[in-house]
């Protein structure tokens, strides 16, 4: 027997595909996706499903089943501060700005999977709460959604997302148990020394000495791991001169954690060695510590959830695993730390234009459209089975 949510997907894909060109062309950064959120609300009223403003540009839009379960599908919906060179024809029209994580893509494939669900809620053992997040790539407009009640009327059990992957080819999945993406915190390291003539450093306390000594510390005292940890020093800044030695310097750097007890441990070790090395040297360091996102963490009964919903879709040709988790960063992690919840990803790679996430080159696979919508309609339905 076909599989109506599969049929329905394939019947949209080319309104999805007109609606991922329009936001494309019409790249918005954090906060600032108004241009994106009117083309949503515009989708919706049309579709006449429910829908309400929240987190400034957000919007969240319920589509009402059988019974009192609700799962929640989320898309993103920003664009990066990056000057398209991707050659495709529906590039950027805004010079500096650009899909180049494909947010555009994460916002159709979601208006493709309310369409979806809304044809079929009178088959839905619940309701599906979707949501169309501003500011990932900020500051976390998931942690403002969730501030704002989006888990609530109804009440949310359960959260979903995709996010789409140039370098999986169209027709594959990525699943993966456990840490699935890092927290992205970063921290800053102004270091105070004494300065002066730089003939008599004996006379002074040199900052980029310590600066120095600081980094030499953190490479051999904190081991970058892929399965754990990553610490990168990003930016070294001190002094003006040849010949004179500053008062100050400032290290920039970001600290990657792949679960929270590595995060706690990590931002102890690099203040502990900062200031303890500042003082030995006669300096004084200030260690301050950005705590961005938490790291991403699937729960493997979520998983399974999105397999089986896999498994009933001829489009979805493959699943694969990847080893290591990313290093980057989501802030769907707010949803995983309160909701058992899964994040995969959707392949929209071709072979001739393989380009990574937020490169100015990225492009993606149009045909991974209603992939993505059939799996998000048919993961809400198999969830609220
Ligand atoms: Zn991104
Ligand atoms: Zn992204």
């Amino acid at each position: 027997m076909e599989n109506i949510i599969e049929k329905l997907a394939f019947e949209f894909a080319d309104e999805m595909t007109q609606i991922r060109h329009v936001l494309h062309r019409n790249p918005e950064l954090g906060n600032c996706e108004y241009k994106t959120s009117a083309l949503i609300k515009e989708k919706l009223t049309e579709w006449g499903i429910f829908h309400e403003p929240m987190a400034g540009t957000g919007i969240k839009a319920v589509i009402r089943g059988k019974g009192d379960n609700a799962v929640l599908l989320r898309a993103d919906m920003d664009a990066l501060p990056i000057k398209e060179e991707s050659g495709v024809s529906f590039a950027s029209e805004t010079d500096g700005c650009m899909h180049a994580c494909g947010h555009d893509m994460h916002v159709a494939c979601l208006l493709g999977a309310a369409k979806i669900l809304n044809n079929i809620k009178d088959t839905l053992n619940g309701s599906v709460v979707l949501i169309f997040q501003p500011d990932e790539e900020g500051n976390g407009g998931a942690e403002r959604m969730i501030k704002e009640g989006v888990l609530d009327k109804p009440k949310v059990t359960a959260a979903f997302a995709l996010h789409v992957e140039p370098l999986e080819e169209t027709g594959y999945l990525q699943i993966k148990d456990g840490s699935v993406m890092a927290s992205p915190d970063d921290f800053k390291i102004t270091i105070t020394g004494a300065g002066g003539h730089g003939a008599y450093p004996e006379k002074c306390v040199n900052p980029i000495d310590i600066g120095a000594r600081i980094l030499r510390r953190y490479k051999t005292e904190i081991k970058n791991d892929p399965k754990k940890r990553i610490v990168t020093i990003c930016s070294f800044n001190g002094g003006t001169c040849r010949n004179v030695i500053p008062d100050t310097a400032v290290l920039t750097g970001t600290a990657r954690s792949l679960d929270n007890e590595t995060r706690r441990e990590l931002k102890e070790k690099l203040r502990s060695i900062a200031e303890k090395t500042a003082e030995e040297m006669g300096g004084k360091a200030e260690f301050d510590f950005n705590e961005l996102f938490p790291p991403v963490i699937n729960n493997a009964d979520m998983n399974a959830v999105v397999r089986r919903a896999a498994a009933e879709l001829t489009c979805v040709k493959g699943i694969t695993a990847p080893e290591h988790a990313a290093m980057t960063g989501d802030d769907f992690s707010y949803f995983t730390e309160c909701l058992p919840s899964a994040y995969f990803k959707l392949g929209v790679g071709n072979k001739e234009a393989a380009y990574p996430l937020h490169s100015s080159k990225f492009r993606a696979d149009d045909r991974a459209m209603p992939i993505g919508a059939a799996i998000l309609a048919q993961t809400a339905a198999e969830y609220l089975m």
